[in-house]
């Protein structure tokens, strides 16, 4: 299901790392060094790990496998914006000179970082920027690890949660999202609780999150955040091309599965384009659709993209949907745009510069 990646220092434990110094003639406890310098530290070039002999460094300098700048397996800053209230948006590049968008958003008491999992996507939903290139590739364990270190070496700040909602669908790269996952709460210490995996549904793959999280990190206390954006079958496929192939009943059968195999509820993700699916009726549709389930609904108004012609909600819609919600005991919140002022909506800072822009 994951690519094959290349073996990047960046998402290895202590342990691996001290056998992989092990395996290049070095003690143990050059792998413990190389932890701290890679995890604790940030360094981006094992040349900065000075701790090192200067011997070694030169030959690692020398072997760097392909596929990686460097042995850690950090990426390289493209381009940087930051917006009025802090918003930062970073454009990173691969050594196969792809780019992936990375956002830290800043707020009182925490820092969240919007990774992305895939370079592109393959899901096509209308309304997003992502989907209008396609896939190029899925990205390893080390690529997603590294927009946090790059959001926190930049920003200046620890950042407290991870939000899997930047480019691509995390459920078409299941084991290097885990793996992340798994990485940033060990070796980066955050809290699994703070942890969003976003997804739009892919058939038949919620119940073996729910099992590969338990089997894989132990238990599933991340929160998955489904992305669901209408009440009926007929209006999302029309918004999501690919949800012909996955009925609405059964995705939420499969998040009631992912319920009883976790113990988590799940919540929901409703983008609320303007006259197409923000009406009281579709509210009340929602309502329904939602009986009896223990969720929370997070009503995402749309950022404007480029290709489509789709209006934002008038704030007197948002307000009356939510109601409509609140009335009937759905919990429900509305997401903030943040950083419009920098770049607009998710995904349009790399299509409007990747193009032009090439790795310094
Ligand atoms: N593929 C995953 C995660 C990436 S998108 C998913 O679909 O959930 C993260 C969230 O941003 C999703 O809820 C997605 O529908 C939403 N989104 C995408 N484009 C948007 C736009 N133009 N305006 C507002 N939200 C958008």
């Amino acid at each position: 299901m994951s690519e094959a990646a290349p073996i990047a220092l960046l998402g290895m434990g202590k342990a691996q790392l001290e056998q992989w110094a092990q395996s290049h003639g070095q003690p143990a406890f050059r792998g413990r060094q190389l932890h701290d310098w890679i995890y604790a530290k940030g360094v981006s070039r094992v040349e900065q790990i000075t701790v090192l002999s200067k011997g070694w460094r030169e030959q690692l300098v020398t072997s760097v496998p392909p596929g990686l700048f460097d042995w850690t397996g950090r990426s390289r800053e493209l381009h940087r914006s930051v917006a009025a209230d802090g918003t930062t948006k970073l454009l990173l590049a691969t050594p196969d000179n792809l780019s992936i968008e990375t956002v830290g958003i800043p707020a009182a008491e925490r820092l969240t970082v919007c990774v992305s999992s895939q370079v592109g996507c393959p899901m096509a939903c209308r309304f997003c920027a992502t989907g209008k290139g396609g896939l190029q590739r899925s990205l390893a364990v080390h690529e997603i690890v590294d927009q946090v270190l790059w959001v926190r070496e930049v920003m200046g700040i620890r950042p407290s949660h991870v939000v899997f909602m930047g480019m691509g669908e995390p459920l078409l790269n299941l084991d290097a999202v885990l793996a992340a996952i798994a990485c940033l709460c060990s070796e980066l210490g955050m809290a699994q609780r703070q942890i969003t995996l976003s997804t739009v549904g892919v058939a038949n793959t919620l119940p073996r999150l729910a099992e590969l999280a338990l089997a894989r990190l132990g238990r599933a206390q991340f929160t998955l955040a489904v992305s669901l954006h209408a009440p009926d079958q007929r209006l999302r496929e029309e918004l999501i091309p690919t949800a012909h192939a996955y009925p609405i009943e059964a995705l939420l059968d499969d998040c009631r599965r992912y319920v009883a195999i976790t113990g988590r509820r799940v919540s929901f993700e409703y983008i609320l384009l303007g006259g197409l699916n923000d009406q009281p009726r579709h509210a009340e549709a929602l309502a329904r659709l939602l009986r009896g389930f223990q969720s929370h609904v997070n009503l995402i108004p749309y950022n404007p993209i480029d290709e489509e012609a789709f209006r934002r909600p008038e704030p007197a819609a948002v307000a009356a949907f939510c109601q409509v919600l609140a009335d009937r005991h759905v919990a429900v919140s509305v997401r903030a745009s943040r950083g419009l002022d920098a770049d607009a909506a998710c995904g349009q800072l790399r299509r409007r510069l990747a193009a032009t822009l090439q790795p310094a």
